[in-house]
């Protein structure tokens, strides 16, 4: 098994949404996107599948990058990004199992011009933008969570300028003072407002 449990909670979200933006880059380095839909949420990542003369299918095979995002009813939003590689055959009878309408789109033997990619490795974040305060969490299977937004360091003098910019009242008084990663929206204003370049971007 290489998802832990905390990317399992999310992969399995995006297999319950089920449709997703799906973003590749051309031949010529141009962001392309299409809606796709997540098959399955399995211990070794998340199973998509598309057929042999999409530009898409070409795109997964040349780069085997692969960025998703997708709008969940109770949160506002998902995103992963990740790395893909072409997946056993015999997954596709579990596509079609776990996904009958397919039956309609590709009948019988025609299924056989697609492809089952593994969505074996990424990382990603769950964003409610829903309530108050925002809240967020990142995952990753497969490799290292990514870490985004800011951090207060030891130039810190205390000032509190941050906490008065700060739309999610995130900051916290304390030497230095501490941003609350789960409620910060990245928007940089705590940033802007610093006067000892104390606040300092993750990446
Ligand atoms: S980045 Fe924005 S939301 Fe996050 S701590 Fe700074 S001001 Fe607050
Ligand atoms: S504005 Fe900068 S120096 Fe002032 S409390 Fe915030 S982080 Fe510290």
């Amino acid at each position: 098994m290489i998802v832990n449990e905390k990317a399992r909670k999310y992969i399995d979200m995006f297999r319950e949404v089920k449709i997703a933006s799906a973003a590749t880059v051309d031949k010529e380095g141009r962001p392309q996107s299409r809606i796709i839909n997540i098959m399955i949420a399995a211990d070794e990542g998340m199973y998509i599948v598309t057929s042999k003369g999409k530009p898409f299918y070409e795109q997964l095979i040349q780069s085997g990058e692969i960025a998703l995002s997708a709008m969940c009813p109770d949160c506002q939003s998902l995103k992963f990004t990740g790395k893909v590689k072409l997946a056993d055959q015999a997954w596709l009878t579990k596509v079609f199992e776990d996904n009958p309408g397919m039956n309609e789109v590709y009948p019988g033997k025609t299924r056989d011009i697609l492809d089952v990619f593994l969505i074996y490795e990424g990382s990603g974040e769950w964003f409610d933008l829903l309530h108050h305060p925002i809240s967020r969490e990142s995952f990753a299977y497969g490799r290292e969570e990514e870490k985004a937004g800011f951090r207060i360091e030891e130039e810190c003098i205390g000032c509190g300028s941050c906490t008065y910019v700060c739309p999610q009242g995130c900051i916290s008084k304390g030497s230095p003072y501490r941003i609350d990663p789960v409620h910060c929206l990245h928007c940089g204003a705590c940033r802007e407002a610093c006067p000892a370049d104390a606040v300092k971007k993750l990446h």
